[in-house]
């Protein structure tokens, strides 16, 4: 039995789709892992390949998804954080370079 180029399952007799490229022969389980190779998709990080592929369990797949986004979260927020240090950095400079009198503010007429 062939197994599949794209998320490795097994290719039942008589089902799937064969195509050459490149001077090789991939199978493909269905046109939807031929297209997203085609498309130059890594099956390794489509989730639904995962779950057919590597014989997790639904419950640990959704645990790996929830960590990866928490990473994720956490680099943004590190960089916002980075952002606004430089930011009151250049600030402190800039009022420490030239003491300048803040124009007296105009009652807006009411
Ligand atoms: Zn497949």
């Amino acid at each position: 039995m062939a197994k599949c180029s794209f998320c490795s399952r097994q290719i039942e007799q008589g089902k799937g789709v064969i195509f050459v490229a490149f001077a090789r022969v991939y199978n493909f389980c269905s046109s939807k892992c031929m297209k997203n190779f085609q498309l130059g998709r890594e099956s390794s990080k489509l989730a639904w390949v995962r779950k057919t592929g590597k014989g997790k369990t639904k419950a640990e797949l959704k645990e790996e998804l929830l960590e990866e986004a928490k990473h994720e979260e956490k680099m943004h927020e590190e960089k916002a954080e980075e952002e606004k240090e430089k930011k009151e950095e250049k600030k402190a400079e800039s009022k420490s370079g030239k003491e300048q009198e803040k124009p007296a503010e105009k009652e807006p007429a009411k």
